[in-house]
């Protein structure tokens, strides 16, 4: 698990070991929590 995926409070996001993770809109509460962790800069904030 990375750090995005563990952050979630809504487990919203997943996806494969190095591959591209999925948030699942309809489960994402915009928290931002997995913003603030992602060491790559994958989540744009709106
Ligand atoms: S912003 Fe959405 S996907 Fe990211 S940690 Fe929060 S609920 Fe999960």
């Amino acid at each position: 698990m990375y750090a995005c995926t563990r952050q979630c409070p809504v487990q919203a996001i997943t996806g494969e070991v190095k591959k591209t993770h999925v948030i699942d809109v309809d489960k994402c509460i915009k928290c931002g929590s997995c913003y603030e962790v992602c060491r790559f800069g994958a989540i744009l904030k709106e």
